[in-house]
């Protein structure tokens, strides 16, 4: 059956065609990344309901899977993923399904020559400019060089606005120029907003209360996650493959909004990434996660994935990330004709009681995994009051 000129009132009742009491799934859900896995662990474990979960790559994990290179590093095929969160319930939830190792990234910025702290703090200042202030005359320095603005409308208008041209020019214009194929006059607020001033000398990537690596990595916590006599995975397999041949009852689906309504209104634009990963034969080359390159080279920054995983081994695994304007749908664009593109969709999407859309390239939005994971926990419990509702009145 072709699904791009079959009209979802017909998909939707082809569905409801094939619920059979006895033989159908409770659930379809669509990707095995975080929030298709916390939704079939919870649904499986919680209400004891049977799940199908389809994934179309031939792993689990989404784009937090990780597996042993050639030489047996652990690395993380789609780039370096951090765990943090300040919700204990989140941290407490994946915490049945790992034990923690302590992790706290640190990134430096290659300017001018020098490896500086990123986000700025006082000693990126005072290493850029050879300098010796303290964190009272940090704050009086970016007063001094800020350009301040009463409309903050731009990512440059945030950073020029906190930290002057100069520091914006050195550390952030590049960088997003490359991430982002736009310069930040042209990218909405909300893209740099992210980015912390410090005054001290906290070098620390992220301020969260819980910071922290699975510590047998991710794969592993997905494969506890998903051992349940209830779920069963297809890999391989895209959804649109097997939606009308398998009974289901209701769907979760976490994919691309607009390929789920077959673009009827256009693509929604995404940023990727290219991936260049690359093994030496020695312990270690940096001396943090991280190097940032605002100014130089096609890549934007290289993370060595010993110092994220903790592991051991003589050799060291780093990944250069270049980013391209086609590929895998990493980052949605965030400007206000792509919000309203997505909000047609979003509409589509409410319209459908059988099918539930989660995560971050459902919802068309930038999330860390932490907030995937709330999100998901958050549909469950929806998706339980609703089970619930229905036993009552039956
Ligand atoms: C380079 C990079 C670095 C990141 N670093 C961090 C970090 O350090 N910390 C952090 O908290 N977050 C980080 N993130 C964000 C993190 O990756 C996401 O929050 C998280 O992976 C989202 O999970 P998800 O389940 O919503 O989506 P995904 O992980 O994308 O899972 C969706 C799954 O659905 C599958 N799928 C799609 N369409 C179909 C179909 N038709 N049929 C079957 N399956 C389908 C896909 O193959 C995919 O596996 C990073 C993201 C990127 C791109």
């Amino acid at each position: 059956m072709n699904s791009q000129v079959t009209p979802l009132i017909t998909r939707a009742a082809n569905r409801a065609s094939k619920r059979s009491p006895d033989d159908s799934f409770d659930y379809l859900i669509v990707g095995a990344g975080f929030a298709g896995s916390v939704l079939a662990e919870r649904l499986a474990s919680q209400l004891n309901a049977r799940i199908l979960l389809v994934e179309r790559r031939s792993h689990i994990g989404g784009n937090a899977h990780d597996r042993f290179d050639d030489e047996g590093v652990l690395i993380h095929p789609y780039g370096p993923h951090i765990f943090h969160t300040n919700s204990s319930d989140i941290f407490d939830y994946l915490g049945q399904f790992t034990r923690w190792r302590p992790y706290q990234h640190r990134v430096l910025a290659s300017v001018d020559g020098q490896l500086l702290p990123m986000p700025i703090n006082l000693n990126t200042l005072n290493g850029l400019y050879g300098l010796g202030l303290n964190a009272f005359d940090m704050e009086k320095f970016l007063d001094g060089v800020a350009e301040k603005k009463d409309d903050i409308r731009t990512s440059e208008d945030v950073v020029v606005n906190r930290v002057g041209r100069d520091l914006y020019n050195k550390f952030f214009r590049g960088y997003t120029r490359k991430q982002w194929g736009l310069d930040p006059s042209e990218l909405d607020a909300s893209v740099t907003a992210r980015v912390p001033t410090r005054t001290n000398r906290d070098d620390r990537y992220f301020n969260d209360t819980y910071q922290a690596m699975p510590l047998h990595g991710y794969t592993r916590m997905f494969e506890n996650m998903l051992r349940h006599p209830n779920i069963r995975l297809m890999l391989n397999t895209d959804y649109k493959d097997i939606e009308w041949v398998v009974p289901w009852k209701h769907m979760i689906y976490t994919g691309p909004v607009d390929a789920f309504f077959d673009f009827r209104f256009g693509k929604l634009p995404y940023r990727s990434l290219k991936f260049e990963h690359v093994t030496r034969q020695q312990e270690w080359v940096q001396s943090v996660g991280t190097i940032n390159h605002p100014n130089d080279y096609g890549y934007t920054r290289v993370s060595e994935f010993k110092h994220l995983t903790g592991q051991r081994h003589p050799c060291t695994s780093l990944v250069y990330e270049y980013p391209m304007a086609d590929g895998n749908p990493y980052y949605p664009i965030p400007r206000p004709e792509n919000t309203e593109l997505y909000r047609r969709y979003e509409r589509e999407a409410e319209a459908l009681n059988e099918v539930s859309f989660v995560g971050r390239l459902a919802t068309y939005k930038y999330y860390n995994m932490d907030q995937v994971v709330g999100q998901a926990l958050s549909l469950f419990k929806r998706l339980k009051d609703r089970r619930d509702a229905e036993v009552h009145n039956s």
